[in-house]
Order: structure tokens, then C-alpha cells, then sequence
């Protein structure tokens, strides 16, 4: 039965199909004409997946360059940001600011100011691949025409990037006023700073706020030191925190060396704050003065003792040293002072240049607001320290029998 059974559906499917056969055949071309939109939908699925397609490999190409540009906009940004945040570069010649540790910051500071834009238009180290829209977009404003005129030289000595440009006439007796012991009294600080320059101001390697302090003196137009706390002789006398001393073995004296020159940047060298036992040893100041060589520093001797042993060991060294002539203001009175800055003019007139350390007292801030208007008018140039220290450099015979 089960044969029976499987057969028979075929039999009764046989007799309708015989019985009906005009129709089966109508049936059978409708269903062969019904296949036409199936192949027609085939096709125009094949057509379009290749339209998608093609589209697709089409758009490899233009979306590439595309793509190259927003990488080009964005790298001067990216490149001038971590120059200035000191990150590493890629740029080869960042390398010796990246080794000036103490003046590091003010190179990047003052690099990404002045000189980013002229680099970010030499060619670019390939950029990291992530970058936020926002980076993009001012990037794209043009660089500031001042930055483009006046690439830095990173090659430079630091005392030479961070000099105040000066052009004295030639001929004319050149003076220069360093008031150091600036940055732990601000009224006084500010009061130096506000008369009219170029002065050379030196503020202590342990004031506070030095940042903005030194910012607003080197914006005032005068020129930066960092005046460094050394041994006297004096028991009494007290150099203050992180003094360079006789008795700190080498290691110390290179790490308090290493913490004062990193106090704030900009500055094109340094003086000794008292001094008087530790510039007479000439072990201690060696390993200041291959330090301020290492960093292209200048030193400006203060002469706190007649038996220093700074200027033979800064000549063998090749390290620029200019020494102090004349003590403003040993004696606290305006006239008192008054007569020394004629001491001043006196040398200067028979060397061609003299070199004033003052301190600020409110006495020598009313004598310089006397002295320095007529300055000109008497026959001096008022120079920033840079200048003496190019002149000595320029004319080496000098230094030898000058201050
Ligand atoms: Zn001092």
C-alpha cells in the first residue's frame, strides 16, 4: 500500500496534466516570461553593486590628497606645540637647545614664538596620525611676517640669542648698569625695572615668581642674569639657600649649578651674588665655568676679592667673562653714588667701555633716574652687558689689560 500510495499523486498529477494540457502550456510560457524580472533585478543588482564598486575604488585617489592636505595644514601647528612644550623633536637642529637644560625652556619658549612658523615650512618629519579637528584649523592663519624675517639661530651661544640688540656708534665710551639682587623685593624689582634702558638686571637664583618678574624686565627692554648666591669669606655673612660653597663636594656643587640655571630662562649669563671664598678657589670655579662654557653663558665677575681666580680660568676655558669696575652703591646716599657713576664715566671715557653693579636701593634708583637721561647727551652709550662682552670678543687685546 505504501506503493500504492507514493504513486498514486503521480498518476492523478498525470491526468490533470493531460486533461489540461492548452493551459499547462499557457501556464508554462507565463511562468517562463515570469523569470524575466528576476533576471532583469539580477542585472540591475549586479549593475549597481558595481556602480557601489567602482565608486568606491574610484574615490582611493582624490580622498588621498585630500587627506595629505589636512596633514600638512595641521603639522606647523603640532610642530610649534611640542617645540614649545619642550617635547622631543624630530628637528635635528632643536637637538643643542634640547641639551642647553638651564636655558632650555626660554629656547623653546622663545622659539615657538619667534621662529616655529619658519621651521614649519622646511620640510616636515612625518606627524603623529591622530590629530583633533580644532588643531587644524589655526594652523592655517598666516605666520606672523617678524617671525619669518628673524629665523633663530639655535647655533648661537645662549648669550648671543638672548642679548639685547644693540648698535652703539662706534668710538663712543660704552657703560653698562647691572642691578643685581633683584627679585626678592618686588617694589624695588619694579621700580629698577621702570627706568628707562637698556639696563642688565640679575635677579637671584631663589626668588620667587621669576618667571613673570624676568618677563616683564626683558619686555621693558632691559637685559637678563642670573645672580648666583657664592661662599664669602665673611663667617657672618649669609649667601642664602642652594650657595655654591667650598666644603659641597663636585657632585653638589653641579647640582646646585644645575637648579640655579634653571630658575628662569632668557638670560645671557651670569654674576657672583658675595663670592668672596668661593671665586678665590679655583677647583669650584672650574666647574662653574664649564658649565656657563657648555651653555654659551656668559660670567660677569663681580670682584668681591682682588685674588679671583675666575678671569685666567674663563680665558683658558674660552668662556666669555667681563668683570665688574666700579660698586654703585657701597654707601647708601645719593650723593654718594652719584659720584661713583662720574667714577664711571671716568673709565669709560679712558677704556672705551666700563661695567656698574648697583643694587635696588632706593638711593641708586633716584640716582640712575637722574644720571641716565643725560647718558647721551655727555657722550656715553647706555649698553646692555652683551655689548661689552661682543666688543671684548671682537678686540681679544683688550681683555687681557681691560677690566
Ligand atoms: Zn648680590
Amino acid at each position: 500500500m505504501p506503493a500504492m500510495s507514493t504513486r498514486s499523486p503521480a498518476k492523478n498529477r498525470s491526468a490533470q496534466t493531460r486533461r489540461r494540457t492548452p493551459s499547462r502550456r499557457r501556464r508554462g510560457r507565463r511562468n517562463h516570461r515570469a523569470w524575466i524580472p528576476y533576471a532583469l533585478g539580477g542585472v540591475a543588482v549586479v549593475f549597481v553593486a558595481g556602480l557601489v564598486l567602482g565608486s568606491h575604488l574610484g574615490q582611493i585617489s582624490p580622498s588621498e590628497p585630500v587627506r595629505a592636505t589636512v596633514r600638512d595644514a595641521a603639522a606647523p601647528m603640532t610642530q610649534t606645540r611640542l617645540q614649545g612644550e619642550g617635547t622631543p623633536s624630530a628637528d635635528p637642529r632643536a637637538a643643542p637647545d634640547m641639551r642647553d637644560a638651564g636655558n632650555s625652556g626660554s629656547e623653546h619658549l622663545i622659539t615657538a614664538m619667534t621662529a616655529g612658523a619658519p621651521r614649519a615650512l622646511a620640510p616636515k618629519p612625518p606627524q603623529p596620525a591622530v590629530r583633533e579637528p580644532s588643531e587644524v584649523v589655526p594652523a592655517a592663519l598666516p605666520a606672523p611676517a617678524a617671525a619669518q624675517a628673524e629665523p633663530q639661530d639655535s647655533r648661537q651661544p645662549a648669550w648671543q640669542r638672548y642679548a639685547v640688540p644693540s648698535d652703539p656708534p662706534a668710538g663712543r665710551p660704552m657703560i653698562a648698569v647691572v642691578i643685581d639682587d633683584l627679585g626678592i623685593n618686588r617694589k624695588q624689582t619694579r621700580e629698577m625695572t621702570e627706568l628707562p634702558g637698556p639696563l642688565t638686571l640679575a635677579f637671584m637664583t631663589y626668588a620667587d615668581d621669576l618667571a613673570a618678574q624676568t618677563a616683564a624686565a626683558r619686555q621693558a627692554g632691559h637685559e637678563l642674569m642670573i645672580h648666583f648666591p657664592m661662599e664669602p669669606s665673611g663667617a657672618s655673612a649669609d649667601p642664602g639657600p642652594n650657595a655654591l660653597l667650598r666644603s659641597l663636594d663636585p657632585a653638589e656643587v653641579q647640582r646646585r649649578l644645575d637648579w640655579g640655571l634653571g630658575r628662569f630662562e632668557g638670560y645671557i649669563g651670569i654674576n657672583n651674588h658675595m663670592g668672596s671664598a668661593f671665586t678665590e678657589d679655583p677647583a669650584g670655579m672650574e666647574i662653574v665655568l664649564r658649565e656657563l662654557k657648555r651653555r654659551g653663558l656668559v660670567f660677569l665677575d663681580s670682584r668681591t676679592t682682588a685674588k679671583t681666580t675666575a678671569p685666567g680660568i674663563a680665558r683658558s676655558l674660552g668662556v666669555p667673562i667681563v668683570q665688574r669696575d666700579v660698586f654703585l652703591d657701597n654707601v647708601q646716599s645719593e650723593a654718594a653714588i652719584a659720584a661713583q657713576l662720574a667714577e664711571v664715566e671716568r673709565k669709560a671715557r679712558t677704556r672705551g667701555a666700563a661695567i656698574a653693579i648697583g643694587h635696588p636701593y632706593a638711593a641708586t634708583v633716584a640716582a640712575l633716574r637722574d644720571w641716565l637721561p643725560g647718558l647721551e647727551e655727555r657722550g656715553f652709550s647706555l649698553v646692555p652687558l652683551s655689548a661689552i662682552v661682543r666688543r671684548d670678543e671682537e678686540r681679544p687685546a683688550l681683555v687681557s689689560t681691560g677690566h
